[in-house]
């Protein structure tokens, strides 16, 4: 939990916020102050016939990973889908669509994951600067070979077996 009032320095103290419980409050600033996460976008990016999906590799790391990347203030999580896929792989989402969240402690980040169908399988636009590797995998291959214990393998598992019923 934080201890100080990120605008004015004051020390926070716990207040009943109906409705909420036990919130830190701030006297110098007179509100409540929650506490501070990231947001980010996690992606299942399907091929246009929706056979294959896109893993890709990052940071000198040779397994594979789903693309994701960081909500910015003011954005919202379908906009960040689109910007980050564009941006990554040069690819378009489309019918971009919200399936489940985690909270990722260790990153303090809301993991939101979500599928999104890119609009060519065509990885010419793939930016070199910020993804080493990307692949199309078959939904069978990608089972296997996504990063073990990873977030990523766990939203992507979650997602097969949403579609298998
Ligand atoms: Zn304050």
């Amino acid at each position: 939990m934080m201890e100080y009032c990120y605008e004015c320095g004051t020390r926070l103290r716990e207040r009943q916020l109906e409705g909420e419980g036990m919130i830190p409050y701030c006297d110098g600033c007179g509100c409540f102050r929650f506490p501070i996460y990231s947001t980010a976008v996690s992606i299942i990016v399907l091929s246009p016939d929706k056979e294959q999906v896109l893993l890709i590799q990052q940071y000198g790391r040779e397994s594979n990973i789903l693309v994701a990347g960081y909500v910015n203030r003011g954005e919202s999580a379908e906009a960040a889908v689109a910007r980050e896929l564009k941006e990554e792989t040069g690819l378009n989402a489309l019918s971009v669509h919200f399936n489940r969240s985690e909270f990722f402690e260790r990153s303090n980040t809301l993991m939101l994951n979500f599928t999104c169908i890119a609009d060519s399988t065509s990885l010419e636009g793939l930016n070199t600067k910020e993804v080493d590797k990307a692949e199309w995998f078959t939904f069978e291959r990608a089972r296997n070979e996504i990063r073990p214990n990873s977030l990523a393998k766990k939203f992507l598992l979650a997602y097969f077996s949403d579609i298998e019923k």
